[in-house]
């Protein structure tokens, strides 16, 4: 069954789901993916994806059934048999309840949906999955793609495990050290490239074209089919009732147009009665979508792009039109946070236990500015989304801890001492041990 297609945004001709392109070869305009009517829709649908919830037999990434993206794979990838799927028990991420957080951000009912569960640390991996799936489909023998750090991570991890040559194209010093190491480590050929993220992704395009690599970015449909099911998800988890806002760190803007597109079809299929309002959240430094969003979308900002959550240092973001459109329909907002509040509250997430990068935190961030000016009300159920994981950024965690002055509110001091009792008896006295 390869009843999929793949339709251009702008000009709507359509191609094979099995056709190599990323763009549309008539006007060059993004595709979406198109798929056939799923067999059942409504509770039936619900009860299809709630089965395959059962425990995994035999080892893990074997099948749909252990993966938190190919359990739905009807509004993912239908074609695709179980021999192609190149998977590792991706998604089925932990939706948390964490007192302390949810007391900062100033709600009861503070959800969060981390996406640093994933088996390289973010969720690019739900994306990857399905491209480099696609990219043995189409029998391509190398993958590439530009990054800030995560998607190359993924995009490293995956193609080892197809058997793909991959090609990495990093902006050279902007990388945070997880993420660089995961990717030399998993084995693909890294470029370090002198420029930033938007000359990465203008090689990686023309290296595709002219080398004949599948260009597996932002701009991959394939991907953004992988990360709807991040809603899949989560409103599997709610037992299919939307919370009131999903709150979610944005900067390629492909999760958000993902979401939008997947509460499209959530609700067309009869999986949820109405959609959660959605909420984006950019750094300060690095907000186009949010100055679009002020002036109602009348003119399309691009910025030079700066900030410490490097995953959304990005200044003219691939799927603005389709992110417009997501903010549209759900009845969304997009603002913007600054480092400080980004680094707050990265420093809150990270002190209740719970941990993520510095991109993630722009949700929690988020979530705080939107109650504090009464948008979000204290009684509305809010899940924010974590990306990343909290060891992808180690030098931007112990800079806080350590280096900055005067030290912020959250610091943590660790202290050096010799070798002896007293030391240790000298440091419990000044900073009693909580009981
Ligand atoms: C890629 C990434 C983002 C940005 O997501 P977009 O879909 O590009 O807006 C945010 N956080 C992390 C950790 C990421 O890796
Ligand atoms: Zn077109």
């Amino acid at each position: 069954m390869n009843a999929s297609e793949q339709v251009c945004d702008d000009c709507a001709a359509r191609c094979d789901a099995l056709d190599a392109h990323v763009q549309c070869v008539a006007c060059e305009g993004l595709l979406h993916i198109y798929h056939p009517q799923p067999p059942t829709c409504g509770p039936a649908l619900q009860a299809l994806f709630d089965t395959r919830l059962m425990p995994a037999r035999g080892p893990r990434g074997t099948g749909s059934g252990d993966s938190g993206v190919w359990r739905f794979r009807e509004l993912v990838m239908p074609g695709a048999p179980d021999s192609d799927l190149v998977t590792q028990g991706e998604g089925l991420t932990p939706l948390l309840h964490r007192e302390r957080i949810a007391q900062w951000v100033g709600v009861d009912d503070l959800l969060i949906k981390h996406e640093g569960h994933n088996p390289t640390g973010s969720f690019k991996d739900r994306g990857m999955t399905v491209a480099i799936t696609q990219a043995r489909r189409i029998n391509a023998t190398a993958v590439a793609c530009a990054s800030t750090g995560n998607t190359s991570a993924a995009l490293a991890s995956y193609a080892s495990l197809a058997g793909l040559r991959a090609l990495v194209l990093v902006p050279a010093g902007k990388v945070a050290m997880g993420k660089l190491s995961q990717t030399i480590a998993y084995g693909a050929q890294t470029l370090l490239v002198r420029g930033d993220f938007d000359d990465c992704l203008r090689l990686a395009r023309e290296s595709s074209e002219q080398l004949g690599v599948y260009l597996a970015n932002s701009i991959n449909p394939w991907r953004l089919e992988g990360q709807k099911t991040i809603i899949f998800d989560l409103l599997q988890q709610l037992r299919w009732e939307s919370p009131d806002w999903l709150v979610l760190p944005a900067g390629n803007l492909g999760n958000t147009a993902a979401f939008g597109a997947a509460l499209r079809e959530a609700r067309r299929l009869g999986l949820i009665a109405r959609a959660p309002r959605l909420a984006c959240v950019q750094a300060a430094g690095s907000a186009p979508f949010a100055a679009s969003f002020r002036e109602h979308f009348a003119t399309r900002h691009t910025v030079r792009a700066e900030t410490v959550a490097t995953a959304i240092r990005i200044g003219d973001p691939a799927s603005y039109d389709r992110a417009v459109r997501a903010i549209r329909e759900t009845d969304g907002i997009v603002l913007s946070v600054t480092d400080d509040e980004i680094l707050e509250a990265k420093a809150v997430v990270d002190g209740s236990g719970v941990g993520c990068e510095p991109a993630s935190a722009a949700s929690v961030a988020g979530a705080r500015s939107l109650v504090r000016s009464g948008i979000i009300p204290p009684s509305a159920r809010v899940v924010a989304l974590l990306t990343g994981h909290m060891l992808k950024d180690p030098e931007v965690m112990l800079a806080y801890h350590r280096d900055t002055t005067p030290l912020p509110t959250y610091a943590n001091r660790s202290i050096e001492i010799e070798p002896t009792l007293a030391a240790i008896e000298r440091v419990l006295r000044v900073q009693p041990v909580a009981g």
